[in-house]
């Protein structure tokens, strides 16, 4: 089983990650969690490269598209990996994070053809002017209307592709319990 939760920056992803890992090893199942950037080679080149503060041209994007790509190869090894050993995989983002922010062309889907789709989308659907506030403090954030133009494709997207919208604008306890509520239901719990 193989679960993703996508959404902006703020929207509460890793925070609620955790939850759902707890509560899912309290039930007695085995996690494998990850996350787009992963640690390996590429995606600390990416990484790096999110840092520049002129990140928004055309080229400077797909580079990143084709970088993004390369990193999931190896993640969708280990995806497999843990799945076939039973355990439940946990990530904070998946290639539809590269078609949202690299902006949906053919091309993108062309080279993630081979990453394989979760069986669950969580999408984290925050308000721009929120997730920014929950933002503060940290190094990077984004500006209100380019995350509002994000969480318009997320959602687009949400509709052809049957992601569960969860209203991640509510208080942390209250996501947690919608989100393990969605999760009770398609593992039969
Ligand atoms: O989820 P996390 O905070 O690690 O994401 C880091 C940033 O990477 C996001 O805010 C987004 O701007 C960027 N990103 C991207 N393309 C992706 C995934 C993430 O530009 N495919």
């Amino acid at each position: 089983m193989y679960i993703c939760l996508e959404g902006i920056d703020g929207s509460g992803k890793s925070t609620q990650i955790e939850l759902l890992m707890n509560w899912l090893n309290e039930c007695g199942h085995e996690i494998l969690r990850v996350f787009e950037p992963t640690d390996s080679q590429a995606g600390r080149l990416i990484r790096k490269m999110l840092q520049n503060p002129n990140a928004t041209n055309e080229n400077f994007q797909k580079t990143l598209a084709l970088l993004f790509a390369a990193d999931r190869i190896i993640l969708m090894e280990k995806i497999q990996e843990a799945e076939d050993e039973g355990k439940i995989v946990l990530s904070d983002r998946c290639f539809y994070s590269s078609i949202v922010y690299q902006n949906g062309a053919e091309w993108i889907k062309e080279i993630n053809k081979f990453a394989k789709k979760p069986d669950i989308v969580l999408l984290m659907d925050i308000e721009p002017e929120t997730a920014i506030s929950r933002c503060e403090g940290k190094d990077r954030f984004e500006d209100v209307y380019f995350l509002k133009k994000i969480r318009n494709r997320y959602l687009e997207l949400a509709d052809k592709e049957d992601f569960m919208v969860v209203n991640a604008n509510n208080g942390l306890n209250k996501v947690h319990d919608d989100i393990k509520r969605v999760i009770a239901h398609k593992l039969g719990m």
